[in-house]
């Protein structure tokens, strides 16, 4: 084995040498490489732009015969081949975009020994036609990316990954690498289960993306903080702006090119044309912004984006790792900046409320966010918190790279004002048999005589003005964290507030609340509602 390695091992570098034109191998990519050419099987995990490709692509080229590479990415098969065949790699793929005659072209290449990677999409491999296909060429690796689409806890789930676990079967021989950037220890380990590789040998690279600044700021004028953000830290730099929606996109790129800042929208709602055209841009053009949804970055592979701003919470710290990762590839300072409020919470909530999915997809979704929030709402470290949720160790010291490092927030004691926020709710629901969203709430707790709550008698209420001592911002910040950390819940799609089972202990003095304080002044202008 240690010979055939040594061989499979200065092959692959041959191979890095002449085929991909790259000096020397990255990180874990070398030992991968040496494991599967020698016919192991694999689990990898590495963060996006940790260089995968390469991991099922070398061994294809080194070991004879074909690697068959199984992606859900369809969209990305084409440029992925263009991108193989540029560099002289025989490559093919089979997908549903294909018609007949495409197809039996790239099936005889495949059988007459002629291609050196195949990529499928998942479904295939469900079909009797495809696996008889197999059989009758040769295979020399089978690759399987985004492998966590096979988890059914995970957010890319994807049933068609659950057939995956017959290639072992079916063909013993030929080694598996399983290849993902999105895995926490759970996933980690159903990857490995359903696929049905008890022995594959397992590497692990470091999430950690040490020239990334983390920071998440308190939201106001979200508008106009990215754009002093933007324009104090980042001015001609390319980046990505992710909103939620197409409208606020447009709105978005509308004000930063108002503005004096080269921003174009990206979404799913566009024609192709510009699409295309706005993200060829991006990749070309020095410093060119994106303010896109995030059907936008997928593949995108461009070293030199300097930052990533979110103005909308993402669903999941997944998807904020994966968003975030696509800064900084080149491994220059970039920054990860998100604005956020209690807007987004209530928001984030009344979706996964009225979602489509049954219970237990709902309870998922609410577990993804709630560990979201928990980074946003944190005091400590931001990365030593994100790597944790991977799975990993950090510096117990703190990354001196986050903003709760530079900036360590302070808190205080919001039990008292936790009470006054729950008791309100209570009296409400008690006494008036009512539930308000947050406005009211805090309109109420402020002493505030607005139409509403004169309509609805609410100056009556005992708790009336009971929250005079803090501001407005401050006590949407108190609800906002109420709601992080489950003592307070959004009900239905209209966002009204409830109580948890948690409340109670709070209500009842069980236990202690602490808050992080809110800034006076969040970074530009107050404007209150904004959050
Ligand atoms: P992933 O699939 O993990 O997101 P890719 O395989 O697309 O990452 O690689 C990311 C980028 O890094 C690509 O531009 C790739 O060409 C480059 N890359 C990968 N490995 C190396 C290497 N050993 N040396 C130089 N560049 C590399
Ligand atoms: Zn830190």
């Amino acid at each position: 084995v240690t010979e055939t390695a040594q061989t499979g091992g200065s092959e692959a570098l041959a191979t890095l040498h002449r085929v991909f034109g790259y000096e020397a191998f990255r990180g874990e990519q070398e030992a991968v490489i040496e494991h599967v050419v020698a016919g192991g099987d694999a689990v990898v995990l590495m963060p996006t732009g940790g260089g995968k490709s390469l991991c099922y692509q070398i061994p294809s080229l080194v070991r004879p015969g074909t690697g068959v590479v199984v992606s859900p990415l369809i969209a990305l098969m084409q440029d992925q081949v263009d991108a193989l065949r540029a560099l002289g790699v025989r490559a093919g793929f089979i997908n549903s975009t294909l018609d007949f005659d495409e197809r039996r072209v790239v099936e005889a290449e495949f059988l007459a020994g002629e291609l050196d990677l195949l990529y499928l999409a998942p479904e295939r491999l469900r079909l009797d036609a495809t696996l008889e296909l197999l059989s009758r060429g040769k295979i020399s690796v089978f690759a399987i990316d985004e492998a966590h689409c096979v988890s059914q806890w995970g957010h890319d789930f994807r049933p068609d990954y659950l057939s995956l676990s017959l290639l072992g079967e079916r063909w013993p021989d030929v080694p598996r690498v399983a290849l993902t950037a999105t895995a926490t220890r759970a996933t980690h380990q159903e990857i490995t289960q359903r696929l049905n590789m008890p022995t594959a040998r397992h590497f692990v690279a470091s999430f950690d993306r040490p020239n990334i600044q983390y920071r998440i700021v308190p939201k106001a004028d979200p508008k106009k903080q990215l754009l002093s953000f933007l324009k104090d830290e980042h001015a001609g730099d390319a980046g990505i702006v992710y909103c939620l929606s197409r409208k606020s996109v447009e709105a978005t790129a509308e004000f930063l090119a108002r503005n004096g800042i080269e921003a174009v929208p990206y979404h799913a709602g566009l024609d192709g044309g510009t699409r295309a055209a706005h993200q060829s841009r991006f990749l070309r053009e020095d410093g060119l912004v994106v303010v896109a949804t995030i059907a936008f970055g997928m593949g995108i592979d461009k070293p030199d984006v300097r930052f990533v701003a979110h103005l909308d919470l993402p669903k999941s710290v997944e998807g904020y790792y994966q968003e975030t990762g696509r800064a900084g590839r080149d491994g220059l300072p970039s920054t990860a900046w998100m604005a956020y409020g209690l807007n987004d919470v209530i928001q984030q909530r009344k979706l996964i409320n009225s979602g489509e999915g049954d219970e237990a997809f709902r309870r998922r979704a609410a577990s993804h966010l709630d560990a979201m929030l928990a980074l946003c709402e944190t005091a400590q470290c931001r990365r030593g918190q994100l790597l944790a949720y991977f799975g990993q160790d950090a510096e117990p010291v703190g990354c001196g790279n986050c903003d709760t490092c530079v900036t360590p927030p302070e808190t205080w004691d919001g039990t008292v004002a936790a009470q006054k926020v729950l008791s309100t709710v209570v009296r409400l629901q008690r006494e008036r048999g009512q539930k308000f969203g947050a406005v009211q709430i805090v309109d109420i707790l402020l002493g505030r005589r607005t139409a509403k709550v004169i309509q609805f008698d609410h100056d009556q209420l005992s708790v009336f003005g009971i929250g005079e001592d803090l501001g407005e911002g401050e006590w949407r910040g108190v609800v906002r964290q109420l709601l992080a950390q489950g003592l307070l819940a959004v009900e239905g799609e209209y966002g009204t507030l409830v109580l948890t089972e948690a409340s109670g202990s709070v209500l009842r003095r069980e236990r202690e609340v602490p808050l992080r304080k809110e800034p006076k002044k969040p970074a530009t202008s107050r404007s209150g509602s904004g959050s």
